[in-house]
């Protein structure tokens, strides 16, 4: 009998479900775009139905296309936009409102009351976070606390993935794997275990809490699809990466650069605090044992190549960029500091502004685009030395995303980071990732098997001395900062 997979990707953007094979390749995908709500300055917001209608969709559609029978299909994976709430009703399972998502800022000014309070070092000391709306429990209040739930007592609040597995179980499953619980503000990462204290901060005491499952679990069964289907292995979107990208090993780095970059160290079974301002988090939970990571996110990455491409016009596709980047000139000293919307990790100023230095008239649009390339590349050894810096030792760095496609860029990378880069064939990691968690959880493979899946199609060694480049580049960052 033939075996497959499909992995449900539920991201801000779209959603996506991906069949893949018994060696888990890839077979086929369909997709769903989401529509974005902006209904304030700084809301953002989607519809659960039509999140729900776009899984559906994408799944049946899947397994319509590639005349599936349910029995053929091991299990689902499943991996979710991290910290978006949701609400629905416990009965019904109807959304009782839209999802507030992780980019929404409506709690900014309850996030710094509390900052302001003192309380900001206990939820960094019990969750690895910072205090920021970002993340769920700020919003979950929110909910509670304007939506009229008088006459409904019955709701229930979760992150994506708990919304998903309440909805595909027909309402028998409320859970959340442990990455996700780990982004919510609520989840002790030390004890693993949902905090009094911190429920007590957000006033959440009285919600109903979905059980926390490993990452390689039994989350239910789904009956929607034509037969019973098992769901087997969850994480969040990032974590699921780390996972896809096999990064099992103590300092193992992956690297996503699609709109922003996301990198994240695998920090064993060590918590690392960070004084650097990076984010402490559940790497995954496999087998009883908790793996954790340290993580960076810069907001700009594939995102200045759009910018490029679509307000200075410099090329009509963002792979266009390499063959620019190529004809510069090498020495031309242009810098670019890429903070169009402010900057993350590790500095974390975001009224920043982006800017440009040392243009001549000999500067041209390959110089600029070179520049801007070489700004991702100049903002991830920051990263990476602030997580040396927090005592987290490098040994690989395995790259996805869009933009790593862009040989240049991940030769720079490697030149700028004086470390071989991996990049894998598949790069969408984050969809792998669940798929081998779906694979472990259904005893098709073990997590040790999972290193023969993944393959290699380029490896990038440092080959030119950029560390001069670094500096210069780093100075201008003061001076920007220092404005
Ligand atoms: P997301 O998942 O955030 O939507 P993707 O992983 O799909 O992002 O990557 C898309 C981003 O990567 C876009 O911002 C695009 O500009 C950038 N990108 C894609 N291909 C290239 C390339 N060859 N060179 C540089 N940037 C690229």
């Amino acid at each position: 009998m033939r075996s497959f997979f499909i992995t449900i990707d539920q991201g801000t953007t779209s959603t996506r479900a991906i069949l893949y094979d018994d060696k888990i390749r890839k077979l086929d995908i369909t997709q769903i775009e989401l529509t974005q709500y902006y209904p304030k300055d700084g809301w953002v917001e989607h519809d659960l139905e039509e999140i729900w209608l776009s899984v559906t969709s994408c799944v049946s559609d899947l397994i319509k296309n590639n005349s599936l029978k349910s029995d053929e299909i091991v299990s689902i994976g499943i991996t979710n936009q991290r910290e978006t709430v949701a609400i629905w009703d416990n009965k019904t399972l109807k959304p009782l409102s839209r999802a507030i998502v992780w980019q929404d800022r409506r709690t900014s000014n309850y996030c710094q009351k509390m900052r302001e309070d003192g309380i900001e070092e206990v939820i960094k000391e019990k969750t690895g976070l910072l205090l920021d709306p970002y993340f769920s429990a700020s919003k979950m209040k929110w909910l509670k606390n304007n939506l009229d739930l008088k006459k409904n007592s019955n709701y229930l609040l979760g992150t994506i993935d708990t919304f998903l597995v309440s909805k595909l179980t027909e309402g028998k499953s409320f859970l959340t794997d442990i990455t996700n619980a780990s982004r919510t503000s609520i989840f002790n990462i030390q004890d693993c275990r949902y905090d009094e204290d911190l429920l007590k901060i957000f006033d959440l005491e009285d919600i109903q809490l979905p059980e926390v499952k490993e990452n390689a679990d039994f989350f239910g069964e789904t009956e929607l699809f034509g037969g019973k289907i098992k769901i087997c292995g969850v994480a969040g979107d990032q974590q699921a990466a780390l996972i896809g990208q096999t990064c099992f090993d103590l300092g193992s780095v992956k690297s996503t650069y699609g709109t922003g970059c996301f990198l994240m160290l695998n920090t064993g079974q060590d918590l690392v605090k960070s004084k650097n301002k990076l984010l402490t988090t559940i790497g995954y939970k496999l087998n009883n044992e908790i793996t954790y990571a340290l993580e960076g996110s810069i907001f700009v990455a594939g995102s200045s190549m759009q910018f490029l491409r679509d307000r200075f016009k410099f090329f009509e596709k963002a792979e266009d960029s390499e063959e620019l980047a190529l004809d510069a000139d090498k020495n031309s000293n242009v810098f670019l500091v890429p903070a169009f919307t402010g900057l993350g990790a590790p500095h974390w100023v975001p009224d920043a502004k982006g800017a440009i230095f040392g243009l001549t008239l000999n500067s041209g649009i390959e110089e600029l685009t070179l520049a801007t390339l070489e700004s991702v590349a100049f903002q991830t050894r920051e990263l990476l030395e602030a997580m040396k810096a927090d005592g987290g030792e490098i040994s690989s760095i395995k790259v996805d995303g869009g933009m790593s496609n862009n040989s240049f860029f991940s030769q720079l990378l490697a030149d700028t980071l004086k470390t071989e880069i991996y990049r894998p064939e598949d790069i969408e990691t984050t969809a792998l990732g669940a798929t081998y968690l779906a694979a472990i959880g259904s005893g098709f493979a073990k997590k040790e098997d999972l290193k023969d899946f993944w393959k290699v199609d380029e490896k990038f060694l440092p080959k030119n001395d950029l560390d001069s480049k670094f500096k210069a580049w780093q100075k201008y960052l003061k001076k920007l900062i220092e404005q």
